[in-house]
């Protein structure tokens, strides 16, 4: 269990350094904290590995229920809701790029990968990271993601 005294505890934005912010959420011993100068969302204190991979493993139980490969061969409503979703926050990110050439995506996090499966049927190339090594190997073996599982 973390307490407030932990070493992990994270007072400044990890993008400008920043020391303004204000709490959006607190659940557990965990702060979600919104840099109040570039709107960065960080977890204070940040959890251990361990502790990341058990809140992973529970937060995701009934999700990955489903294997990933029924996720992409199923005729699940949940499918088309996430295509829905993703292909307009897809749409939001490129409408952010200078140019349509050489978009690139990173993915971190990517679970069952759908976002950078998208993003590569428009032309992008596409990277991801996810914990889970089923997923990692299925993206890079059927869906030609270069997908990569660690700790970063
Ligand atoms: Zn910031």
């Amino acid at each position: 269990m973390l307490t407030n005294e932990n070493k992990n505890e994270i007072n400044s934005c990890l993008v400008c350094d920043s020391v303004r912010h204000r709490n959006l959420q607190v659940f557990d011993q965990y702060k979600l904290l919104i840099c109040n100068q570039c709107g960065f969302i960080w977890v204070s204190p940040q959890p251990s590995l361990d502790e990341y991979l058990l809140h992973h493993q529970n937060s995701f139980k009934g999700y990955y229920k489903q294997s990933i490969e029924d996720f992409y061969l199923g005729d699940k409503p949940i499918f088309h809701q996430e295509i829905k979703v993703k292909t307009k926050r897809l749409s939001f990110v490129q409408s952010l790029c200078k140019s349509n050439d050489n978009l690139r995506l990173l993915d971190i996090g990517t679970g069952q990968g759908l976002f950078p499966v998208l993003a590569k049927q428009l032309g992008w190339e596409t990277y991801a990271t996810e914990l889970n090594e089923e997923e990692v190997n299925f993206l890079n073996k059927s869906k030609g993601i270069k997908c990569y599982s660690g700790d970063y």
